[in-house]
């Protein structure tokens, strides 16, 4: 079954391959009907996006990825139909990608240590306008030649438990419910499989969508999220994850199936959020 809806996707504005331009215009050559951009801990790319996307008949759903902060895990959270001109998201989110900058300036100087020295210009301009990430650096990397495949880099050194990884910054997972709500949006936990134990105290603080059709997720993972989607009274959402092929080589725009029943739902509970 073909998707007509992608509500997960990254453009050059956190570390994505494609511009918000460019992205609306794949979305069209495939012919979705509703994407979101969701690029993590900035809103940056929605004004290009929205702006590219009007009078096209597609619907660019205001989106962010924020990361959150929990030890050894990664929690991303997910907000949609939010006021992107909110003062305390734009302000919490300007501190985080203040966090990201520092982050890998000092993944950097370990990655030295370890006999693997990057130039800070090959990081940035990998990263361009977007906020810098570990995308960046593994990309560069393989450009150095020290590693076989931007997987590489972070199974080997950068990845959560891996030699050079740095903390940063981060909102705790209510935190980002929090903030989402406060700026009128509809809060989804994204690509929950691993971090299913923090479900309860996140439907406390006001979650209100699982993503549950996910880029990797089997059809037997997707049933058991949706039962408990169900179970929670959750919305299950879903996307592809997609950064285009030469950050992350796995799933295609629209490569993941989500139903439109999803849309509306996230639509209307957005609508009452305003109200
Ligand atoms: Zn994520
Ligand atoms: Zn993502």
């Amino acid at each position: 079954m073909i998707s007509r809806v992608d509500l997960h996707l990254h453009t050059t504005a956190s570390d994505g391959q494609f511009s918000p331009s460019e992205l609306v215009a794949m979305a069209l050559e495939r012919d979705l009907l509703v994407i979101a951009i969701t690029d993590h801990d900035t809103t940056m790319g929605l004004a290009e996006a929205l702006e590219a996307a009007r009078g096209t008949g597609l619907e660019v759903i205001p989106g962010v990825e924020i990361s959150c902060d929990v030890p050894h895990e990664e929690v991303h959270l997910l907000g949609y139909y939010f006021d992107h001109h909110h003062p305390a998201l734009r302000g919490k989110l300007r501190a985080m990608r203040d966090a990201r900058l520092r982050r890998a300036k000092g993944m950097l100087v370990k990655l030295a240590a370890l006999g693997f020295p990057l130039p800070w210009e090959m990081v940035a301009e990998l990263a361009g306008d977007g906020s810098v990430g570990r995308p960046h650096i593994a990309q560069s990397m393989l450009k150095m030649g020290y590693v076989a495949s931007t997987g590489e880099a972070f199974d080997l050194y950068i990845g959560r438990n891996g030699p050079a990884y740095v903390e940063r910054y981060k909102l705790s997972p209510s935190e980002a419910v929090s903030l989402v709500k406060e700026a009128r949006g509809v809060p989804v936990l994204a690509h929950p499989l691993k971090v299913m134990h923090f479900l309860p105290s996140l439907v406390e603080a006001g979650l209100v969508g699982l993503e549950v059709y996910y880029n990797g997720y089997s059809a037997e993972e997707i049933r058991g999220l949706a039962a408990l989607a169900r179970k929670f009274d959750l919305v299950p959402t879903g996307g592809s994850d997609f950064h285009g092929p030469d950050v992350l080589d796995t799933v295609e725009m629209g490569g993941v199936w989500v139903p439109m029943e999803s849309v509306e739902r996230l639509r209307a509970l957005a609508k009452k959020m305003r109200t």
